[in-house]
C-alpha cells in the first residue's frame, strides 16, 4: 500500500449481544487505510458495513482486536472525525449556514473561538465550502427549503467543515433519485480532489463505489469478512460518462458477481 498508515484495524471483530441472542456482525478483520484514501467498502444488507464505521468513530468498542490511528490505539488521542449518513438529519429551526457551521460550535479546537469567529472566520469558512457545492444562495434558507439533494450537499459540508482527519459516508446517497445521485458523486469527488481528506465510504451501489473511489474493499454476508480488496485507477475528475464504458461496467459486474457467490463466513460459535 501507498503512503502513511492512518487507520488500521487488526483482527478486529464484532460479536452483538449476549448468549442465546449473540449475533457475530463481523469476523476478525484486517484494514488499512493509507492517508488520504478513498475506501469504498462495499457488501450487501447486514455484512458488517456500519458497524465498522462505527468502530472506527470510536461509537463501538470491538469484541476483539486492535484499532490505530497514525500508530496509536484508538482512544489514545483524540481523532476528529466527520460523518455523514443517509439522513442529512439538518436541524429545521437553523439556516442552512448554522446547520453546517455546528461543528465549529461543539468540536475543539474550534469551539473555544466561536464567540469570536463565528461572524469573521467561521461564516467565511462555511460560505466557502457552500459556495463550492452550489448552495450559497441558500445560505439564510431552513433546510426544510431545501430539495433531498441540497440537504445531502449541506450534509457534506458540515461534515467537513471542521476539517476532520476522517470523513466517514454511511450511504449518504441512497435516499436519492439516481439523477440527483450522480450529481451528488460528482460534487463529492470536487470535493476529495480539493481537499485530499482521507474517506471511508459505505455503501452497496457498486457504481457508487467505482465511481468514488481509490480503492474497493468487497465484504461478504454476514457474519462479514472482506473478501476482495482491489485498486480503481480510472483518472480523474472521473465523469459520469465513465460508468457507462466497458472498463467501469466490467468492474462493477465482476464486483456483483464477487458478492453474489461469495461463502457465507463462518458461523459464530454456538451459544
Ligand atoms: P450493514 O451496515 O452492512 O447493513 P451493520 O453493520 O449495520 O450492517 O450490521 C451487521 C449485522 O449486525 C446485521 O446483521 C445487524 O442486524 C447486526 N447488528 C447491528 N447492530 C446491532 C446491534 N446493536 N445489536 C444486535 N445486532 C446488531
Ligand atoms: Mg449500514
Amino acid at each position: 500500500m501507498s503512503g502513511t498508515e492512518f487507520v488500521k484495524l487488526e483482527g478486529v471483530g464484532v460479536t452483538y449481544g449476549e448468549g442465546a441472542s449473540k449475533t457475530q456482525a463481523l469476523c476478525p478483520t484486517d484494514l488499512s487505510i493509507a492517508q488520504g484514501d478513498f475506501v469504498a467498502l462495499v457488501g450487501p444488507s447486514g455484512c458488517g458495513k456500519s458497524t465498522i464505521l462505527k468502530l472506527v468513530s470510536e461509537l463501538l468498542k470491538p469484541s476483539e482486536g486492535n484499532i490505530f490511528f497514525s500508530g496509536r490505539e484508538l482512544g489514545a488521542k483524540p481523532v476528529r472525525v466527520g460523518m455523514a449518513f443517509q439522513s442529512a438529519s439538518l436541524l429545521h429551526w437553523m439556516t442552512v449556514r448554522d446547520n453546517v457551521m455546528l461543528p465549529l460550535k461543539i468540536v475543539p479546537p474550534f469551539k473555544a473561538e466561536f464567540r469570536a469567529k463565528r461572524d469573521g472566520e467561521f461564516k467565511d469558512r462555511v460560505d466557502a465550502l457552500l459556495e463550492q457545492v452550489g448552495l450559497i444562495d441558500f445560505a439564510d434558507k431552513s433546510p426544510w427549503q431545501l430539495s433531498g439533494g441540497m440537504m445531502q450537499r449541506a450534509n457534506l459540508c458540515r461534515a467537513l467543515v471542521h476539517d476532520p482527519d476522517l470523513l466517514l459516508l454511511d450511504e449518504p446517497f441512497g435516499a436519492l433519485d439516481q439523477f440527483t445521485r450522480e450529481e451528488l458523486w460528482q460534487t463529492m469527488q470536487d470535493l476529495w480532489m480539493n481537499r485530499k481528506s482521507t474517506v471511508l465510504l459505505v455503501t452497496h451501489d457498486l457504481r457508487e463505489a467505482a465511481y468514488l473511489a481509490n480503492r474497493i474493499c468487497v465484504m461478504s454476508a454476514r457474519p462479514g469478512r472482506i473478501i476482495d480488496d482491489r485498486q480503481v485507477t480510472f483518472a480523474r475528475p472521473r465523469a459520469i460518462d465513465v460508468t457507462f464504458e466497458p472498463p467501469f461496467t466490467q468492474m462493477v459486474q465482476d464486483l456483483r458477481q464477487l458478492i453474489v457467490h461469495a461463502p457465507a463466513g463462518p458461523k459464530a460459535d454456538a451459544a
